[in-house]
């Protein structure tokens, strides 16, 4: 790895990931933690916006925590596609010398920001669900230079045995993805207006490694877990998937969505998209029912920042009662229909 001048980078630097002009909640949520490490380092953040006609969401990154917004506009940059947003970010890294720059760990910023680290040769870190500034090594030791200011980036590692903080000390910019819903939004500033700095790298039509031909939209009638104030999970305890039942008609009287641990993906009882967990979907509804789920620590890195928590296990020793709120221990094919209908009767 190339070692650049470290004193030129100044500045938190969020990659303000839009599809279809809309602002995806992932940037909102970096310039949350943006302006948190930005203000221990006495700098500003800035969202980097690329797009196409994008000009009109500038606004919502500044009413959301950015100081300034970098635009990039260009046709080229209408869908995303590697070659030209890599070199989009790469060119606004080169040109303006960020100290840190944040990109969430969803499909768009798993492809663009290991891409652009190796393009400026520097260091990234992936799947980060902690950010914080401080020492590196986090203990002196002797005979080596403690740092002071790095970013220390932490994520899971080993499978998930493990948690390792990670440090790019050497190199500049400081480069991490972050798990989506992993970091808080700040209460948006009503009318905030954003200071624009337009900048264009230059782009020639690039159709060498992909060209778009038709863009398939994914149709579905279930709100997204990440975006559910209720969710209503259900995990290996369930039994079956026609079983599933008892837990959508508690969903469906309480206005809330049906989630899933992983040994029910593994089952094939419920697809993917709705897992929580380290490999599944990081959730912060306002409540969180965890039915038949044992509490692994897998699952509960993915849901423990539920607002309240209610576990119903049949085994009292299950640990995911010491996360919950509220706990009922017995049988759920009991305890679920009851509780739905003294919902129902409520
Ligand atoms: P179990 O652990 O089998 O628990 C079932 C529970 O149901 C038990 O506590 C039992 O007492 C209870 N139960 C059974 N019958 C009833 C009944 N009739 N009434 C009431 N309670 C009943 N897991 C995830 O969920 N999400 C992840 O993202 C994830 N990622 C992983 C990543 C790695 C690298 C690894 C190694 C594992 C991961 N796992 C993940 C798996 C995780 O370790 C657990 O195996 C999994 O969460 C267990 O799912 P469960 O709680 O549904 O099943």
């Amino acid at each position: 790895m190339v070692t650049n001048n470290i004193e030129e980078y100044k500045g938190v630097y969020v990659f303000a990931q839009q599809v279809d002009n809309e602002i995806s909640g992932i940037a909102l949520e970096l310039l949350g933690k943006g302006k948190e490490l930005a203000a221990k380092l006495e700098t500003e953040v800035t969202a980097v916006l690329i797009g196409y006609n994008v000009k009109g969401l500038a606004d919502k990154l500044a009413e959301y925590g950015a100081d300034k917004v970098i635009l990039v506009d260009d046709p080229e940059l209408e869908t995303y596609r590697t070659e030209p947003y890599a070199h989009a970010l790469a060119s606004v890294i080169e040109k303006y010398k960020p100290e840190i720059v944040l990109v969430g760990a969803t499909a768009i910023g798993r492809d663009l920001g290991p891409t652009v680290s190796a393009r400026v040769q520097t260091g990234l870190t992936a799947d980060c669900t902690v950010l914080e500034i401080g020492d590196f090594p986090l203990v002196a030791i002797p005979g080596q230079e403690q740092k002071h200011n790095q970013l220390l980036m932490t994520r899971p590692a080993f499978g998930g045995n493990t948690i390792a903080t990670i440090a790019c000390p050497d190199n500049r910019p400081q480069m991490a993805t972050v798990r989506p819903g992993v970091m808080q939004k700040i209460a948006p500033i009503a009318g905030a207006k954003a200071v624009i700095e337009e900048y264009n790298p230059g782009f020639t039509p690039n159709n060498k490694y992909v060209t778009i031909k038709e863009v398939v939209k994914a149709v579905s009638d279930t709100v997204d877990i990440m975006d559910a104030k209720i969710l209503v999970s259900g995990g290996r305890g369930v039994g079956s998937a026609e079983n599933f039942k008892i837990l959508e008609d508690l969903a469906e009287v309480l206005g809330g969505t049906v989630s899933c641990s992983r040994a029910v993906v593994d089952n094939g009882w419920k697809p993917k998209d709705l897992q929580v967990g380290q490999t599944g979907k990081t959730v912060r509804p306002q409540i969180y029912f965890a039915i038949g789920i044992s509490g692994a620590i897998q699952h509960v890195a993915g849901m423990e920042e539920s607002d309240l928590i209610v576990a119903i296990n049949k085994d009292e020793t299950a640990p995911i009662f010491d996360v919950a709120d509220y706990g009922i221990v017995g049988d759920l094919n009991k305890i679920v229909p009851a509780l739905t209908e003294q919902l129902k009767a409520a």
